[in-house]
């Protein structure tokens, strides 16, 4: 044994190597409609519940995380339970399978976990999901906006106006909208984490709204974390490459990026949420403390400016 294991359980110090620290996904093409779920996807993304083993980096923090039923959200609520924080989840009503899976395995970590159902397009929503996250948690320290649109359309003239703008409405409004409710609840040592892209700096050419998305909450993050800094707040921003997720098999790639979906990193593999989530547990930990403005991206190598 490793004299920095204390069992034969593999987590997320397990030493190995990273590249083939996962299969590559090889996913059989596969369709669902928006939002996807995570039950019949194949395989099912790894959100951690085998791996992800807490040092107590959150104790007795309170997070509210947006798409935190799934996919990279859902890697972060559990990690962030298993740190040692309460946590409120944000998700669409078509999501309740995903939102109680996670929300059984925060309470299985002995912390407090709260669903929030509803649409995050809609401002008032925004608003009254703060409100509720804050009351049903007794406060606010970490934000997570991480819920995002992503739907894959070749031509510029099949890209309709209503998805442009509930892209921009998703992945940017709404990033607005909760951050602008949740400061007032924010004391100084809180912690705000936005979820962009590799697109934000290597735009598809058929995700032209989604990657614009992504480099507008770079920028909105950058100026708003020197906006926040002298009231003690920090904000960061968590770039993920290709991830197997349920947005995958919603519309976000095409069928041909879907089966080359593995050779897209310079690992040759897809990463897993699983991979993601203590990126995000640095940026909400106060051993960020010096860390704001900055981007982290978790890509598999590939280059980013
Ligand atoms: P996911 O589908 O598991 O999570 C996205 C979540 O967004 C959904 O679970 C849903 O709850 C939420 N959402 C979408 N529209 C909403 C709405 N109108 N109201 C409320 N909630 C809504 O997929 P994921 O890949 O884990 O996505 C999480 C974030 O990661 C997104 O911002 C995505 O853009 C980003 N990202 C993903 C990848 C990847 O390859 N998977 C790469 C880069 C960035
Ligand atoms: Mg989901």
């Amino acid at each position: 044994m490793s004299p920095t294991s204390s069992d034969d359980a593999r987590d997320q110090y397990t030493f190995d190597n990273p590249v083939t620290r996962y299969a590559r996904v090889e996913p059989p093409v596969q369709h669902q409609p928006e939002p996807g779920v995570q039950g019949p996807m194949r395989p099912v993304p790894d959100l951690g519940e085998e791996s992800y083993r807490g040092l107590g980096r959150l104790i007795g923090r309170r997070a509210l995380i947006t798409g935190g039923d799934s996919g990279i959200g859902g890697a972060v609520a559990i990690a962030f339970a298993r740190e040692g924080a309460d946590v409120a989840i944000s998700y669409l009503p078509d999501e309740e399978a995903d939102a109680r899976h996670v929300l059984d395995l925060i309470q299985a970590a002995g912390r407090r976990g709260v669903g929030l159902p509803g649409d995050i397009t809609d401002a008032a929503h925004c608003r009254q999901l703060v409100s509720d996250a804050v009351e049903q948690l007794g406060g606010l320290d970490i934000l997570v906006n991480n819920a995002g649109k992503q739907i894959a359309v070749d031509r510029l003239e099949d890209l309709s106006d209503e998805q442009f703008e509930q892209t921009f409405r998703t992945n940017v409004f709404a990033n607005f909208w909760i951050t602008k409710a949740a400061l007032p609840h924010l004391p100084a040592g809180a912690s705000v984490i936005n979820t962009a892209s590799l697109e934000a700096y290597q735009p598809s050419p058929e995700r032209v709204d989604y990657a614009a998305t992504k480099a507008a909450i770079n920028n909105l993050s950058k100026g708003l974390a020197q906006q926040l800094a002298p009231r003690g707040i920090r904000v960061n921003v968590v770039a993920p490459g290709p991830t197997w997720t349920a947005l995958q098999v919603s519309g976000g790639v095409s069928d041909e990026q879907m089966k080359a979906f593995d050779d897209e990193s310079t690992y040759q593999r897809a990463g897993q949420p699983a991979e993601l989530a203590p990126a995000y547990v640095f940026l909400a930990s106060a051993e960020s403390s010096y860390v704001s403005g900055e981007t982290l991206n978790v890509n598999g190598a590939m280059p980013t400016p």
